[in-house]
């Protein structure tokens, strides 16, 4: 009789956990930090550098990583079902390994028009340096044919996007890429890995920002690349080699920590996000609510069928001027004013209007409005906007 795979709930929490030695074992990996490696005869040296040489995680030296490291990465491969996993200093120092990794001087890319801002406004800038050359297309269109070039090696595609959520169809844009010899590098940093799986569906590489919920607890600043292909996670480890690229010990502990409870976190974000989407969609004052898991979000068909769940991310479209989206933001008492999420506590953003600007998915005049719902009570978090719509909007 084979054994029922364990669920993925079940797996993270093992992910990585110190084998037992003599019989007995702590519950958690230790935090080992050190900057180098010492080793007892120069053969175990020279040993340790062929196994890496050959491929094996084996770490030669502290920019390496740790036991500790290499439980994290453990459990980053159960939440993306990758073989590989590379650990970077921020999210956006994920998406920058992979643009450098996977494109050369001359090369085009196809990048998703409701990406996270800063792929534009810093990876694009870095690689036109390099001769790398950017075109963004409409998701919504489908896998952008007419903008495929001779000289394109990468589509980016980030779902859902950033500030509305525009959910695409990712085994679609697969196929595609696939068809014409193109990788697809996917932005999994909504799911936190868990509600979606880009390599499973078809993508090539998987980022995500464990800033947000694998650490959970807005103290860690950290992304991933993950991928299931040799060749192209050896790509990747050169540019991370070459660029000298390393996270701290205490920084990959905390993400791990964070990892063990992302589930049950996960569902509670949600469910407060709901209820909050729910109250937002019965407001006069709001226009629109854009979160997929809501039935007639545009999106929410895909959603269904792609993800398994949501999160705590809730933007909605303001019935009125930029300044009354400022007073409405700042009387809001539970919802601090600031970027980032995936933490346990609620945030509120005025989305940049010259960033919707920049996508097709929403082409709305009204300020937006993106909440982060924390774990506080649900309750609270609703009498908080309501009494900042009747003293504003009202
Ligand atoms: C936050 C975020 C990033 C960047 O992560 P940092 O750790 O803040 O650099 C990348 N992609 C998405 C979708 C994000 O929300």
């Amino acid at each position: 009789m084979t054994a029922q795979p364990d669920r993925i709930e079940t797996r993270l929490l093992r992910a990585g956990s110190p084998p037992f030695d003599d019989g007995l074992a702590p519950v958690n990996v230790p935090v080992v930090r050190t900057s180098t490696v010492r080793f007892e005869r120069h053969a175990d040296r020279e040993a340790a550098a062929q196994r890496r040489r050959d491929g094996e995680p084996v770490a030669t030296y502290g920019r390496h990583g740790t036991t500790t490291h290499r439980a994290l990465e453990a459990a980053l491969a159960e939440l993306e079902d990758a073989n590989d996993v590379l650990l970077a200093p921020s999210g956006l120092a994920a998406i920058s390994l992979v643009f450098l990794a996977l494109l050369s001087p001359g090369d085009h890319v196809l990048v998703q028009d409701s990406v996270y801002g800063p792929v534009r406004e810093k990876v694009e800038p870095l690689l036109s340096r390099l001769q790398v050359s950017f075109d963004y297309f409409d998701a919504s269109q489908g896998p952008p044919l007419a903008q495929l070039r001779d000289n394109t090696r990468l589509i980016y595609v980030e779902s859902p996007g950033s500030y509305v959520y525009e959910v695409i169809d990712l085994p679609a844009f697969a196929r595609f890429a696939d068809e014409h010899g193109v990788l697809l590098a996917a932005d999994n940093t909504w799911s936190a890995g868990l509600l979606h799986r880009p390599l499973t569906l078809g993508a090539d590489v998987s980022i995500q920002a464990t800033t947000k919920y694998a650490g959970g607890h807005s103290d860690l600043m950290q992304g991933a690349v993950a991928t299931r292909d040799a060749d192209l996670a050896r790509r990747l480890r050169d540019t991370y080699d070459g660029l000298g690229l390393s996270v701290s010990a205490d920084d990959a502990y905390l993400a791990l920590r964070g990892i063990r409870t992302l589930p049950v976190r996960l569902a509670q974000h949600a469910r407060n996000a709901l209820a909050v989407a729910g109250y937002l969609a019965a407001e006069p004052a709001v226009e629109r609510v854009f979160h997929p898991a809501r039935p007639g979000d545009p999106g929410h068909a895909l959603w269904q069928r792609d993800f398994s769940g949501s999160n705590g991310l809730v933007s909605f479209a303001l019935r009125g001027d930029h300044a009354q989206a400022v007073a409405f933001v700042d009387a809001l008492r539970l919802f601090a004013i600031g970027a980032s999420w995936g933490g346990y506590e609620s945030l509120a953003l005025i989305a940049q209007p010259s960033r919707l600007r920049e996508q097709h998915y929403w082409c709305g005049a009204e300020p937006v409005v993106r909440l982060h719902v924390g774990l506080e009570s649900p309750d609270d978090l609703i009498a908080d906007l309501d009494q900042a719509f009747r003293r504003v909007l009202r």
